[in-house]
């Protein structure tokens, strides 16, 4: 009934692999997101089989989510990185992926990022994907401080529609991100004259949950002429760093298939001979996690009913930023003649965004049970924040029929532990 293999009803309880959610959240209480290991493990199979014959490196985007649990074991089935600031790449290290797996993005890197990449593990890092001619500069004057080249791709904006939502659309022109393809040939040729910096590769991303790989298609056409062009222009392109944006299916839609996707790689890019980075985020944890709560009240209102739940959008933002679905399932398997109706599913927390499915069929659900919000393992955890004074739901790891807390529910004392009372020099008067 859920579409999904981890996360199934087994005697009339549903489960995350073995263990019912019912015994997670009696144990470690709600909300709680809660993953499975079996579908990292999956995801991570599925895409990488399906490149297997091309030489792929698997770059987690660890914006995902960015639990060390998790980087761990996407680490230990041989995944690298894409962190997009020096917190992620130091998660990336702690979660002991080596330096020369992990890729640099993002728009605003600072100084002090960039020398904390350039060091990291004495090599540095696999590569930087630098996003304008400012910070071309920037870090070849940083490299340079050190004596060493960074390992530079430029990221390009192909102008190319993701069709997705506008919020997370990357590659189009008007977007902040990238170096217009126009211009692409003439900023690399300023990369390649700055002292502190060695051009290895080309990237681009056009946005995230992709489910058509037409744009995918078009991106990759261009990039590859590019690298010719690139080469014939004399710079050593051998890299292209692809992005993520591989869609997931949230409710009903077809979401695109690796070994599609891997097809496309194997036509535009694989003759290229360079080594392939991906970023994929969304597509290997997206699906592998839930966020588990409880319903506090249920309220007959004039219009309406509202299941009032005990998570919130600090919790799980996506419905209130990107107007998101996400399935909302009974943890007690529904009757299965229980006639479904319309209720507003919401989180306790001080705004009306703070709302999960409008006028959701649900089958009849009291106080104090719980429910899955589906697909919550990718920009749920990594988006959270402590709105409301709420703290950080805890997550938990499951695997086979064990569970484990992998982040603890913060106390009053941690969340106010980088906090401190004002000391004036000067007593106030009056
Ligand atoms: N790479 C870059 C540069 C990104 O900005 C993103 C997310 O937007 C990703 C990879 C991961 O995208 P997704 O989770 O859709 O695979």
């Amino acid at each position: 009934m859920t579409g999904l293999p981890w996360f199934a009803y087994r005697d009339g309880a549903l489960c995350a692999e073995a263990v019912p959610l019912s015994r997670i959240a009696e144990a470690v209480g709600t909300p709680a997101y809660v993953y499975s290991t079996a579908a990292l493990t999956d995801r991570y199979e599925s895409l990488a089989k399906a490149c297997a014959d091309m030489p792929v490196l698997i770059a987690y985007a660890t914006k995902a989510n960015a639990n060390l649990a998790l980087l761990r074991h996407l680490g230990s089935l041989g995944a690298g990185a894409d962190v997009v600031s020096g917190g992620e790449l130091q998660l990336a290290m702690k979660a002991g992926i080596a330096p020369s797996k992990i890729i640099f993005a993002g728009v605003g890197k600072t100084r002090e990022e960039m020398m904390l990449a350039l060091k990291a593990g004495n090599t540095g890092i696999a590569q930087f994907n630098v996003e304008s001619e400012p910070e071309l500069h920037l870090l070849s004057e940083v490299a340079s401080s050190l004596g060493v080249r960074a390992p530079v791709a430029l990221r390009i904006n192909p102008d190319v529609d993701a069709k997705t939502h506008k919020k997370i659309t990357t590659g189009k022109a008007e977007n902040k991100f990238g170096i217009s393809y126009r211009r692409a040939l003439e900023v690399y040729a300023e990369a390649a004259r700055l002292p502190g910096l060695k051009v290895t590769g080309v990237h681009v991303h056009i946005g995230s949950q992709l489910l058509e790989l037409a744009p995918f298609e078009q991106t990759f056409q261009l990039i590859a002429e590019l690298v010719g062009e690139l080469r014939a222009a004399g710079h050593d392109i051998r890299r292209v760093d692809l992005g993520g944006g591989l869609g997931i299916r949230y409710d009903d839609e077809t979401a695109p298939d690796a070994a599609d996707y891997a097809a496309l790689l194997r036509r535009y890019i694989a003759p290229l001979n360079c080594e392939i980075a991906l970023e994929p985020g969304r597509y290997l944890v997206g699906n592998a996690g839930l966020l588990l709560t409880r319903v506090n009240f249920v309220k007959r209102a004039e219009e309406k009913t509202f299941l009032i739940l005990d998570a919130g959008m600090n919790d799980l933002v996506r419905p209130a930023m990107y107007e998101a679905f996400h399935r909302i399932l009974p943890v007690k398997a529904p009757n299965s003649d229980a006639a479904l109706a319309p209720v507003d599913i919401v989180g306790p927390v001080c705004e009306t965004g703070d709302t999960f499915a409008e006028a959701r069929p649900m089958p009849p659900v009291k106080h104090g049970e719980f429910l899955a919000i589906l697909s919550a393992g990718a920009y749920s955890s990594s988006m959270a924040s402590m709105y409301n004074a709420r703290p950080l739901a805890p997550e938990v790891l499951v695997r086979g029929a064990e569970f484990a807390i992998v982040r603890r529910r913060p106390s009053i004392e941690d969340m106010t532990a980088l906090e401190m009372p004002p000391t004036w020099r000067s007593e106030a008067k009056g």
